[in-house]
């Protein structure tokens, strides 16, 4: 709950024994007067206050009112003691309800105001100054002058007194404030004494016409300064929202735009002290971002989101401005009211929410020392200022929130063993990693915003560079870069798609293979050597071990029995040796699938050979192709392996009895094709083994059947050099065997005519 905020004791003290020996005083000196004496007061008391409602201020901050003038023409024409009583009601009651400010300062002003005219009046009767005055010239202008000055000097004194007490600038008051208000009360002293003429002169009517006439002008004069200080206003208030907007949009920095808020606040009303707050909602914390108190700078600071404590955190929970003029009002806000900054208590104080789409993300703060400091048009300022600057400060947040997003991301970039570049649409650079910059020894600086056919000089990339221009490049597509200092790069280039599936750029990841690929050379050396040297010793020995057998007589069944089994062997490793060759040839992609091929053909081909095999072993053999398929792009010689090393399994693995069939259908732009058979099945856990190097099932009664493992290895291969895909389906039970598929991208084009030996019709199906 609010602490109350008070005066100083002694300024209190001060304040209520002022009043009170004032008001004994003339309780004292007008305890004779009659009834009808008290009728000036009747008269005076509502111009006073008229005067004071009206009262101009003028440069400096003084308020300048009639309200001396009337005091002192009621005193020189009634008498100084009825001037007391009218300066001590009057000034209470407009410092309670005209300017609303605390009973204890209100007795300060009625107090001293009491003691001014006791004082003055006193000199003025020990003079023999007269009541009421009638002439402006002579002695009696004299004594009505000092009347005025005596009372003027105790206003002083008391005045400097208060400040002293209250604990506010003496100095400022003394030189500044005071011979100011001095000033003014002075210009405005001939106005009381010529008044006071005029009424001794022609009657109450005549004095009352003189004072409505001041009134009247005093009242025209505060209205012409009241529209000229709302225009002034409104064009300084112009003037900063727009240098406000050219802020924003000429930065994104906080710091600047913090400081234009609270430099162009301060020219427009009573900044002593300024804040703005931001709310950082993932913390529940309160940032002051900028603090200032009497001019000075404070250090941002944090603090816990409490509206129960904090004025900042109270407007935010609330989404509402706040409007405070007085003491009063002040405490009756439920939170805590020092200033942020030197920590005193403000007298009044405006407070905006900053919002942003509909969400508070802060609040800003203006409050002075004094009552009264803000006028409705200044929240309406600040309510703009809050506007423009909740936008600008969310930008800046979520640009500072973005920057340390792409920081954390250029981080992980750069950790990366990759050279990881991004283009965008027209194939510029727009990104590259540090990786990047090692491997081609350039700074990301010289390659940015550049084509990316123009960094890299390989023939390749330059092609993929202009394949994204012309934005083709709509999949993932793997090649590989060999550099002019012959390091091998694999290189992946991708698509970059955004939320709602649209290209908006390419990342190119590039790996260093070079290690690997010597290896994957030296292997294919080793492989190639080897199999070459052992073909010949192998095929010497099996053309030998045939002679032999012809030369000998004839054999035992267990002669017979082991000679059969040499020759299986060495067939064995034979067929090894050439699928290992086969392998290695299209991993290395020694021939490019190039030629437009008609799979109809093809596989008619593919049938023709092995349908003969098939038959021998008592199984059935069908082929299913529909007519006008589309060709495909690849090499006739390694499909013609693929299909036929399927076919050569399901053969294989195909009791007596049992049914093959081969269809080629066409499909959603893949030309597909698939081997069924019904012979033993593969078991489940083999499915995901089954195209791996040397792997084979082993299920039961495929005890004799042998291979090598690398069959279907191979098929993967050639079917992967034809950006095709492979699959096998089984349920693992023998009888309803298992089924390979080859799906191949169809091509548009007419495939060109090859010669094919043996067209199969039989079992075409239309
Ligand atoms: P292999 O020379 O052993 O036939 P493959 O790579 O061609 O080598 O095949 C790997 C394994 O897959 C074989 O050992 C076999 O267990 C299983 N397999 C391949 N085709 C079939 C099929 N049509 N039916 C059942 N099992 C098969």
């Amino acid at each position: 709950m609010a602490e109350k905020i008070r005066y100083p004791r002694l300024f209190r003290a001060f304040s209520w024994t002022l009043l009170a020996i004032g008001l004994a005083f003339l309780v004292i000196l007008t305890r004779a007067t009659p009834p009808e004496n008290w009728f000036p007061l009747a008269v005076f008391l509502p111009l006073v206050l008229v005067a004071d409602r009206f009262a101009i201020l003028m440069p400096g901050n003084v308020y300048l009112s009639l309200e001396t003038t009337f005091h002192l023409a009621c005193a020189l024409i009634y008498s100084p003691v009825m001037a007391a009583w009218l300066a001590g009601i009057s000034t209470f009651i407009s410092e309670l309800v005209i300017f609303r400010r605390l009973p204890d300062f209100a007795a300060r002003t009625a107090g001293m105001y009491i003691v001014m005219w006791l004082v003055g009046g006193a000199a003025y009767n020990a003079l023999g100054g007269a009541v009421p005055l009638n002439r402006l010239a002579g002695p009696e202008l004299g004594y009505a002058l000092l009347l005025f000055l005596t009372v003027t000097a105790v206003n002083y004194g008391v005045m400097a007194i208060d400040s002293f007490l209250r604990g506010t600038s003496f100095s400022d008051y003394m030189f500044r404030v005071a011979p100011r208000i001095v000033m003014f009360k002075a210009a405005f002293a001939p106005f009381g004494i010529s008044g006071a003429v005029t009424y001794t002169a022609f009657g109450p009517i005549g004095g009352l016409f003189v004072a409505l006439g001041f009134l009247t002008a005093t009242v025209a004069v505060w209205g012409l300064q009241q529209v000229s200080e709302q225009l002034q206003q409104r064009m300084a208030t112009l003037d900063l929202l727009n240098e406000i907007g050219q802020t924003i949009s000429s930065s994104l920095e906080m710091e600047p735009l913090l400081n234009l808020i609270y430099e162009g606040t301060s020219r427009l009303m009573d900044a002593s002290n300024f804040w703005i707050v931001l709310y950082d909602r993932e913390r529940g914390e309160l940032c002051y971002e900028l603090i200032y108190d009497q001019g000075q700078r404070y250090p941002p600071e944090r603090l816990p989101y409490d509206p129960t404590r904090f004025l900042s955190a109270y407007v935010i929970e609330r989404r509402e401005p706040l409007f405070l003029s007085t003491q009063e009002e002040v405490q009756k806000v439920p939170i805590y009211l020092e200033t942020t900054g030197s920590g005193r208590c403000p007298e009044s104080l405006i407070a905006a929410p900053l919002l942003f789409r509909g969400r508070a993300v802060g609040a800003i703060s203006v409050q002075s020392y004094e009552p009264h400091a803000f006028r409705r048009e200044d929240l309406e300022i600040l309510m703009m200022m809050a506007t423009q600057a909740g936008i600008a400060l969310e930008n800046a947040r979520l640009f500072r929130e973005v920057e340390a997003s792409q920081q954390y991301l250029r981080a992980i970039l750069d950790s990366v063993d990759y050279a990881v570049m991004v283009t965008d649409l027209n194939g510029r650079v727009r990104l590259a990693n540090r990786t990047t910059e090692n491997v081609f020894g350039v700074h990301e600086s010289e390659i940015i915003n550049r084509p990316l056919a123009d960094v890299i000089g390989h023939q390749s990339l330059r092609e993929v560079a202009e394949r994204i221009t012309r934005g083709e490049v709509t999949g993932r597509e793997s090649i590989q870069v060999s550099l002019s200092d012959d390091r091998i790069m694999a290189t992946q280039v991708a698509p970059i798609l955004d939320a709602q599936g649209e290209r908006v750029g390419y990342v190119l990841a590039m790996a260093d293979v070079t290690a690997l690929h010597r290896l994957s050379q030296l292997k294919s050396q080793v492989i190639r050597i080897a199999s070459h040297d052992l073909r010949n010793p192998l095929q010497l020995a099996g053309g030998f071990f045939h002679i032999l057998l012809e030369e000998l007589p004839p054999l035992t069944e267990m002669q017979a029995n082991l000679a059969q089994r040499i020759t299986h062997h060495l067939k064995t490793m034979e067929r090894l040796i050439d699928e290992l060759l086969e392998l290695e040839r299209v991993e290395i992609s020694a021939e490019r699938p190039e030629e437009l091929l008609d799979m109809g053909l093809l596989v008619q081909q593919a049938a023709s050979e092995y349908r003969w095999q098939a038959e021998m072993k008592g199984l059935r053999f069908w082929t299913e192709v529909t007519q006008d398929i589309s060709p495909v792009r690849g090499n006739h010689r390694m499909l013609l392996q693929a299909i036929g090393n399927l076919l050569d399994n399901a053969i294989k693995y195909t009791p007596e009895g049992g049914t093959i069939t081969l269809r080629l259908w066409e499909e959603g732009g893949e030309v597909i094709l698939t081997v069924k058979d019904t012979g033993v099945g593969i078991p489940p856990e083999a499915l995901p083994h089954i195209f791996e190097h040397f792997y084979r099932a082993h299920q039961p009664g495929t005890e004799h059947v042998s291979g090598t493992g690398l069959g279907l290895s191979l098929v993967q291969s050639i079917v992967r050099e034809h950006r095709g895909r492979v699959w096998v389906e089984s349920e693992g039970v023998p009888g309803k065997g298992s089924l390979f598929g080859i799906a191949l991208p169809a091509a548009r084009e007419q495939p060109e005519r090859y010669p094919v030996d043996l067209p199969d019709q039989e079992n075409m199906v239309q």
